[in-house]
């Protein structure tokens, strides 16, 4: 008779912590890893900013321009951009494309608060941008901290220009007022979900108003602040406030990536969903030397407002693609689709214990425990989801194991507490195999999201296994 111990060894099924099979080692290549995750992170907080990026990145690696006329060979590496806001990174593999590819799917851009297209105004001698948010954020943490602007905007003639103020040391930052407590006693009886409102996010952009040497002007002549600040700004861009119109300036939380805890295990950034899984995605795709099937990592935009526009993953970008390709090397590109496996690589919500009650514990991933594995996403009913195969779980989970990935099983919550998707069913939808992969986090879609420093380096490893499988 085996003892209960053993039979429970033998039969439950628990993840286990990474950090109890990290050598000392490791642990110094993990932290190494995860510097450039930071650097990287700090460096790119817009789908525009990660795209100029990862292109640099890939180009330096060898990466060529992808070429309509141009017939690819095995071990070939290429990348495609999308409108300056999505990417392709591709290397042909041995097989043929109609034996399927390999895609890696992620997204890069993050909730954050856009500038609505004429966003200046003055109210009592303070001057302000309006806003529109972008993504689903709780308002309320959006106020009070330093936020950086960080975008473009294209002048009447034609000129480009770029803005980003307030990630440098000098730089001044930007900020969203909220009412102090001791006046707040109304605003504290709203709802939480109502405790900011949209309308509320205003940014404080100017105080000074404008001064002019003529006599003649009256002192409380109105707007001087609005003035004085599309003085500053015309003085310093060359701007005037029509250009606004077409302006894509995001407000993201400034400063740098972070580590979190006397241990430093733990990553505090912004925009880590989905750019946890961007970058890992992207150091598998340049370790990868020549795999047995033709590989794209696919960097999407628009997944933060349900994937709709012409660089989000609901249009036909990456369809057309795939079809150039296999056209062009005289393969059946429905073929390739039909046989292609994929891993949507998104985060997933870390178990909370501050927040147990949300949260189906046995069903939950764990910060530490390693790359999380969501068989579907979606809510009420499974509504909304691509729920992969059990034939295509158990392919990708047997494939981590036999790779030595450390891997859990994680749902988002507890059935009909609320619930989310990826772009994993848009995937599906082009007929390829899907899984849901990525990394728990703690404070999804808050302006500083928490991830596990084991958690990131083992989801590069998953995402290069995946890469690089054979059969
Ligand atoms: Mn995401
Ligand atoms: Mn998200």
């Amino acid at each position: 008779m085996s003892s209960s111990s053993e039979l429970k060894k033998q039969l439950f099924f628990n993840s286990k912590h990474l950090h109890d099979d990290t050598a000392d080692a490791e642990w110094k290549q993990v932290s190494s890893f995860v510097e450039g995750y930071k650097t990287f992170l700090s460096a790119c907080k817009t789908e525009r900013e990660c795209v100029a990026h990862i292109k640099a990145e890939v180009q330096k690696k060898g990466f060529e321009e992808f070429d309509y006329n141009r017939k690819y060979n095995p071990g070939d590496k290429f990348y495609y951009v999308n409108r300056k806001k999505a990417m392709i990174i591709g290397t042909i593999g041995k097989q043929s494309l109609e034996s399927g590819l390999n895609l890696l799917v992620s997204h890069i851009d993050s909730p954050r608060i856009d500038l609505k297209p004429k966003p200046l105004y003055e109210k009592e001698e303070l001057a302000y941008f309006k806003t529109h948010y972008y993504g689903g954020i709780k308002k309320y943490q959006w106020t009070t901290i330093p936020l950086a602007l960080h975008g473009k905007l294209i002048k009447r003639d034609g000129q480009e220009v770029d803005l980003m103020v307030g990630e440098d040391a000098d730089d001044p930052i930007f900020c969203i007022s909220d009412l102090l407590p001791h006046l707040a006693s109304e605003q504290m009886k709203r709802p939480v979900s109502r405790g900011v409102l949209g309308e509320e996010l205003n940014l404080v952009v100017g105080s000074l108003p404008f001064k002019t040497a003529d006599q003649d002007e009256k002192p409380d002549a109105s707007e001087r602040v609005r003035l004085n600040v599309l003085k500053l700004l015309n003085e310093r861009y060359g701007i005037v406030e029509q250009d606004f119109i077409t302006a894509e300036l995001c407000l993201v939380p400034a400063g740098k990536a972070r580590d979190v805890g006397f241990d430093r295990s733990l990553i505090c950034a912004y925009g880590q969903d989905d750019r946890v899984c961007a970058y890992t995605a992207l150091c598998a795709h340049l370790e990868l030397k020549s795999p047995t099937y033709t590989t794209l990592t696919v960097l999407a935009d628009k997944e933060e407002t349900g994937s709709d526009g012409n660089t989000g993953l609901k249009s036909a970008f990456l369809l057309h693609f795939i079809r150039d390709l296999a056209e062009q090397t005289g393969y059946d590109y429905r073929r390739a689709l039909r046989n292609s496996c994929c891993l949507s690589a998104d985060v997933n919500a870390a178990y909370d214990p501050a927040w147990p009650d949300v949260f189906e514990k046995n069903n939950s991933s764990l910060l530490n425990h390693g790359v999380v594995v969501t068989k579907y996403t979606g809510s009420g009913g499974k509504f909304g989801t691509a729920d992969a195969s059990a034939e295509f779980v158990y392919r990708v989970t047997s494939l981590f194991d036999e790779k030595k990935i450390t891997w859990q099983p994680g749902m988002l919550g507890k059935v009909d507490i609320g619930g989310g998707g990826t772009v994993a069913k848009y995937m599906a939808n082009l007929d390829m195999d899907v899984v849901d992969i990525g990394v728990p986090v703690l404070s999804m879609h808050a302006p500083y999201e928490i991830t596990a420093k084991l958690d990131v380096f083992m989801l590069k490893n998953a995402l290069l296994a995946f890469a690089s499988r054979e059969g």
